[in-house]
């Protein structure tokens, strides 16, 4: 997807509009000639359009809920932050892997939050527990924050809140390319921008609507130069015909685009494929001529909590892809921390 989202149906509640944000959005969407519709709640937006689970699945995607948050508690988001901030949830992709599938199934619509202050004064009571430690918070555990903010900007005040605060850092991921608007927000170097990443056929097979990989690099590139420490998170490492060289070519794109100053503070996560059964299941109904190997019989069955096993790659493969990685990351960018391979 080159051109930034726009919603095809907006729906508001009532509340929203209580909101400086809430009452900007509408004016918005007026303005743009969006289709707007009035729900009193987001449990109740059952009348996404659509014949059937495929259509509805699809225009879900494509309609953007403005609402209120009201659970103010965050939930953790371990290992690599104290807590998951809520600003969005939803995601306009269509990643055949995406975890959301599973997690926010019933709702697979965008949902954005306008009460921002509410929010931030909870962080902030976090933030005071743990003082003077550091707090982190995690913007994109349940949507992909970036590829929406261009309409909300609420990734942007979140940015310059974190900035402002004593003890508080921020990092999401992305697979959108439309950072422009964030290149000027006060961040003083406590956001953590990370790009996910990926050979150009997984990519191109498999993650649907979201941005090419030149263009998640050439904004990576602008960001790491307005100053945001970088990361990379190359995900979901996958096995298919010519990997080697996919993945190789990848990192080379990243080592021709990246500048001196990119390679400062810069982290790679890598993350294997991998699926639980429920997640084949979710994956074949929502992308019935998906490609993705999702064979039980090739993979190595993994426990996991709650009884929910997952199959990874066998273990001479998980060398494998552990090892090409990290001979590339050590190649092209010497003095990066590869924080984990899973
Ligand atoms: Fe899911 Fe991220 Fe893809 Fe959106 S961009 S569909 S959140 S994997």
């Amino acid at each position: 997807m080159i051109k930034p989202f726009m919603p095809q149906l907006v729906y508001i509640e009532p509340q929203a509009l209580e909101y400086p944000l809430g009452a900007k959005l509408k004016e918005k969407f007026e303005d743009l000639g969006v289709e707007i519709r009035q729900t009193t709640s987001h449990n109740q937006v059952r009348n996404i359009p659509g014949e059937n689970h495929l259509q509805k699945y699809r225009n879900a995607k494509s309609t953007l809920v403005i609402g209120v948050r009201k659970t103010l508690k965050f939930d953790t988001s371990k290992p690599s932050a104290e807590y998951a901030i809520p600003l969005a949830t939803g995601c306009m992709g269509h990643c055949q892997y995406c975890y959301l599938q599973t997690t926010m199934g019933s709702k697979p619509y965008i949902r954005t939050y306008v009460n921002l202050e509410d929010i931030f004064s909870q962080a902030e009571d976090y933030m005071n527990e743990r003082a003077p430690q550091d707090t982190r918070f995690e913007a994109s555990c349940t949507s992909d924050i970036v590829g929406i903010d261009h309409l909300t900007h609420s990734l942007k005040q979140a940015i310059e809140f974190f900035g402002n605060s004593e003890n508080g850092k921020l990092r999401f991921v992305t697979k959108y390319h439309h950072v422009d608007h964030l290149l000027d927000a006060d961040h003083k170097g406590k956001t953590r921008f990370r790009f996910s990443i990926n050979a150009d056929y997984v990519i191109r097979n498999f993650e649907h609507g979201t941005s090419p990989l030149d263009y998640r690099i050439g904004a990576a590139a602008k960001v790491a130069d307005a100053g945001y420490p970088l990361g990379f998170i190359v995900a979901p490492i996958y096995i298919h015909d010519g990997w080697k060289e996919g993945y190789e070519k990848m990192f080379q794109k990243l080592n021709e685009q990246l500048s001196e100053k990119a390679r400062e503070d810069l982290t790679f996560e890598l993350i294997q494929h991998r699926f639980t059964k429920p997640a084949k299941r979710v994956i074949q109904k929502n992308y019935p001529m998906t490609k993705l190997e999702l064979d039980e019989e090739k993979r190595k069955y993994k426990w996991g909590r709650y009884g929910i096993g997952k199959y990874v790659y066998q273990k001479d493969e998980q060398e494998d892809l552990k090892n090409t990685m990290q001979a590339n990351i050590e190649r092209y960018f010497p003095e990066a921390k590869l924080e984990y391979f899973t």
